[in-house]
């Protein structure tokens, strides 16, 4: 796979998705499909404590959410004469094809092992970001080109390579099975300027702030060393709609204050004098702008209470930890936050001090 000379990333990253001026990542050719830049182990630490909380595991959820939008995100791009040429063609380079896909957005070094066309698709991959949600990835694709349900079997062997089997069913999914929980809602427009790559048009602080490296099937967050993937928001807000509600309306809060400990934590860790005033806060919300989290566009500081506007955001209880990890870093106060559902495209997250 080819990355820029330049600035290091992935030519067929920039040709697919763009770097909006309002804080989002979209793909190109439907831009009603957003992209976030997520910390894995982030990602990986939210489970594991839902898991811990609720003495549970969400394998099974996570591999249905990702099931459920991979199958979408697929449907879409196969569609028209493309559709009926390579569903008729279904091959071993179809899935070889998502491989690279999957690599680029740093889910892992796939590879097909065995493959026969309405009957069953076989897979290891090295530097899994996620066993049962990469099944869920590969069983969505699998879905959307056979065109009939697969029955997923996944392992992880000793070397940490996961194995996967999907064999095609006979099973009908019922409209419920496949329905959405979360639709994404038209993004408002911004005024964010990139600095941007002269020979690839990537925004400039991607190379620098990332390592991508296609062929591992990786990306590394420089500063923190930290894995990142590219995740669609919509398949986030599924994923955690689910888990709402399957296991109750006290998640979105539990991810919050998980976030919230993390980001507290991360910042903690090198201590530094932060500016804390209106400005401060809205310079700590740019960072968001290049994952495609959203975009800041208001501070409020009002003695010990703090409101943030955040337009386009990609997950309000996220974007709530977020604010209110800092504030609990840079005050020392335990906080309360609370945030108000995205309605005409923003959200408001307000932090105080708890008394
Ligand atoms: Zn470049």
């Amino acid at each position: 796979m080819r990355e820029c000379q330049k600035c290091g990333v992935p030519r067929a990253l920039t040709n697919d998705y763009t770097w909006g001026s309002n804080g989002t990542i979209s793909l190109r050719k439907g831009s009603s499909h957003r992209m976030v830049m997520l910390d894995n182990d982030a990602l990986n630490h939210i489970f594991r404590s839902i898991e811990e909380t609720i003495g549970l595991p969400l394998e099974t959820i996570t591999l249905e959410a990702k099931r459920k939008s991979g199958k979408d995100y697929i449907d879409k791009i196969l569609t028209g004469v493309k559709g009926t040429i390579v569903r008729n063609l279904a091959s071993k380079k179809v899935y070889e094809q998502l491989s690279n896909q999957l690599r680029m957005l740093g889910y892992g070094r796939a590879e097909v092992l065995a493959y026969h066309r309405r009957e069953f698709l076989e897979g290891a991959v090295e530097n899994v970001y996620n066993g049962a949600a990469l099944t869920g990835d590969v069983a969505g694709a699998f879905e959307s080109v056979e065109k009939k349900s697969g029955d997923c079997h996944y392992s992880t062997d000793d070397n940490n390579v996961l194995h996967l089997r999907i064999n095609i069913t006979d099973e009908v999914r019922s409209e419920y099975r496949n329905r959405f929980l979360y639709e994404p809602g038209e993004s408002l427009p911004g005024r964010n300027i990139f600095e941007l790559c002269p020979v690839c048009h990537a925004p400039v602080e991607l190379g620098r702030q990332y390592t991508f490296d296609p062929d591992s099937g990786t990306i590394k967050e420089n500063k923190t060393g930290h894995r990142i993937i590219l995740i669609g928001i919509m398949t986030l807000n599924n994923l955690f709609g689910e888990l709402t509600s399957e296991l109750g309306d006290e998640i979105p809060r539990i991810i919050m204050s998980i976030e919230r400990d993390r980001v507290k934590d991360v910042i903690g860790a090198k201590p530094k004098e932060l500016d804390t005033s209106e400005a401060g806060y809205l310079r700590y919300a740019k960072t968001l702008e290049l994952k495609g989290m959203g975009n800041g566009t208001l501070a409020k500081v009002d003695g010990e209470r703090v409101k943030v506007r955040i337009e386009n955001p990609y997950y309000e209880p996220l974007l709530a930890g977020f604010i209110s990890g800092f504030y609990e870093a840079t005050t020392g106060k335990k906080s309360i936050a609370s945030w108000t559902p995205v309605k005409d495209g923003f959200t408001e997250i307000t932090v105080e001090a708890a008394s």
